[in-house]
Parts: C-alpha cells; structure tokens; sequence
C-alpha cells in the first residue's frame, strides 16, 4: 500500500514570519492518512522545519554538487544542516526558466539518494505537446531520463510528480482521466526501466490546479497517490480543506 502524500509548493511566496505562522496553523489539522508537506523559500525553511512536527518541509530546490563556486546555489550539506530531508527537482517552472533539464534533474535526485534524503521530481507537458498528442512520448522520456543510473531502492523511495504545464497555476485542472492516464504512464515507465515492484511501490503525485473541490477525485484514482498544490497551498483555509478532504 502506497501511503499518499500531498506537498504545498510555494513558489516565491510567504516570507519566513508568514511560514511559521502557517506551520503553526496547519500541524493541528494533520493527520495520518496521508503524508504532507510543505515548500517554502530557502529563507524560510528553518523556522518552518523548527516548528514543524509531523509536516514534512521541502526544499524547492537542491544544487547536484556538494560545495563550491556556484552563486546562489544551496547544497545538500547546507538542507541536511538545518534537518531538511526534502526537494522538490525539476519543476517545469525551473525547467523554463532556469535551464534545468532532465540530466541536471537526474545528478539532482543522485546527489539527495546518495545523503539519505529524498527528492520529489518533477515531469510534465508543455500545452503544445498535449495537443499535439505526445504527452506520453513527453513523459516516458522525461522518466527515463531523470532515473538513469538509479537503483531500484532509491526508485521505491521516490515521489514523481507528474504536472501538465498547461494545468499549473491556470485554473485549468486536468480532468480525472487525464490525469490518471499519464500517472499511470509515468508508474507503466518505471516497470518498464525496473520491474513490477519498483512501479508498486513509487509514489507518483499530480499537479496543476489542484483545490478544495477536485482534490477527492483525483486521490480516488488508482495511479495517483497524492497532489504537488500550489496556489491552494498558499492559505491555511484551503490547505486545511485539502488535509481534511483526504482523511
Ligand atoms: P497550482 O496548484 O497553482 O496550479 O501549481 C501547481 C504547481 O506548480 C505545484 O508545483
């Protein structure tokens, strides 16, 4: 069984006072049937993580080497200094903006597996590529690119987040089926790179648009085991709505 997991990403969003006051309000409404968590900005993520207890703080970002001169970068050293244990790699808004690409994402995923932490990868099609019908084509590349080299061990461990571009931050939810289909996509590629185990046991996330009111449908699905949310992350209104619709 597959333990569901829901993460807020919070983009460049809510100061470190704005965290904490957050972190406080939502540890009271957790509960255990499902994994949550939170992304805050680098700057917030100690006082987030030092008043969390059950909420899991995710980095929104990690550097794939271990020190050195890369500007504004933040190693895996510097997270597991103040007890995070989370990244999120490879959002598609990093992908866009700021070059990432599927072999920085896989030294990445590499770079948390080998400290014993653990990633949330991002995949997902652009709106062009879902009408012109290559959404899977997309993502099994995507897949496979960001696993190569991994074990199947560090496989089981991991979170996939399959966010449709077209979907993030427009209102424009994918339906069900949709996003069912291209989850079980992603957990059919891992089968097909390791074996039926591996598929099992990863846990694969979907993301865009994600609210109050479509949250239940899409846990209902067999594939999708959990959300990647961001706007509706934003208020402890509506995260809690969320926490509370999937108990
Ligand atoms: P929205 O939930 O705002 O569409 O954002 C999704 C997302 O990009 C989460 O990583």
């Amino acid at each position: 069984m597959r333990k569901p997991i829901i993460v807020g990403n919070w983009k460049m969003n809510k100061t470190n006072t704005e965290a904490i006051d957050f972190v406080k309000g939502i540890e009271e409404v957790l509960h255990d049937g499902a994994d949550f968590g939170i992304a805050p900005a680098y700057v917030a993520l100690k006082d987030a993580n030092k008043n969390a207890k059950n909420l899991i703080v995710a980095a929104q970002n990690v550097h794939f080497e271990d020190s050195g001169a890369f500007t504004g970068e933040v190693s895996v050293e510097m997270l597991k200094d103040l007890g995070i244990k989370w990244a999120i790699v490879g959002h598609s808004e990093r992908r866009a903006m700021f070059n990432e690409t599927d072999e920085t994402v896989n030294l990445k995923i590499k770079q948390l597996v080998e400290n014993d932490m653990y990633a949330i990868a991002c995949c997902g099609e652009t709106l062009e590529q879902f009408e012109a019908d290559q959404t899977e084509t997309v993502v099994r590349k995507q897949v496979t690119g960001m696993l190569e080299g991994l074990d199947s061990a560090a496989v089981k461990n991991l979170v996939i987040a399959y966010e449709p571009i077209w979907a993030i931050g427009t209102g424009k939810s994918a339906t069900k089926e949709t996003a069912q289909s291209t989850c079980a996509i992603v957990r059919d590629q891992v089968k097909v790179l390791y074996d039926q185990p591996t598929a099992d046991a990863v846990r694969v996330q979907y993301g865009g648009s994600v609210k109050p009111d479509n949250i239940k449908e899409y846990m209902a699905q067999p594939d999708i085991d959990g959300a990647l949310i961001g706007g509706a992350s934003l208020k402890v209104d509506s995260f809690t709505e969320i926490i509370n619709a999937v108990k």
